[in-house]
């Protein structure tokens, strides 16, 4: 199965190639090592999500399967903190986090609906797969983005989404733009 094609510019000789991911799975990493053209190695790597994918390069393919897009949301209540560990989405959570809070808003002061909505949105990658995203009490997993503390904090008692990427950024929920 052919989820999609896209077209990528090799860097040596400029000439475009179309790569493919192959294994029908909605999150998956594709390598390309070298160019079909000029043979000389290119280390891209595409991540497909779903509708979207992303590109990036200058790793080897090696690292790029290692190392992840790894990230933590922390969603703070009265009670506690639940964290949301993604592997693959780390640098859409931000924009996931806006997207999931939208989502809750007609439950914004009520807790445990509005967690629920916003775990739910947060995780829907991965329904019915066994790996990308889990669920933590304490902030135990990597986070690439925040020296392994939750680079996005959403904020359940002050409605305050909080991301923490090159500085701080503090967004009122009544503010969020999606
Ligand atoms: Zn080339």
């Amino acid at each position: 199965m052919r989820l999609t094609g896209i077209i990528w510019m090799c860097p040596h000789c400029l000439e475009d190639f179309e790569v493919f991911c192959d294994d029908g799975r909605n999150d998956s990493v594709v390598c390309w090592n070298w160019c079909p053209h000029c043979k000389q190695k290119v280390n891209m790597w595409i991540r497909f999500k779903g509708e979207s994918e992303q590109i990036k390069s200058g790793i080897s393919c090696e690292e790029a399967m290692k190392m992840g897009d790894r990230a933590m949301a922390e969603i703070k209540t009265e009670d506690g903190s639940l964290y949301v560990y993604s592997h693959w989405g780390g640098s859409e959570l931000p924009d996931d986090a806006k997207q999931a809070i939208k989502a809750a808003q007609g439950r914004w002061g009520d807790d445990s609906y509005a967690m629920r909505i916003i775990v739910d949105q947060l995780t829907k990658g991965g329904r019915d797969q066994e790996t990308g995203y889990g669920l933590l009490l304490k902030p135990n997993a990597e986070d690439e983005y925040n020296n392994d503390e939750p680079s996005v904090v959403i904020d359940l008692m002050e409605n305050k989404l909080s991301i923490f990427r090159d500085g701080e950024q503090h967004i009122d929920f009544a503010d969020i733009e999606v």
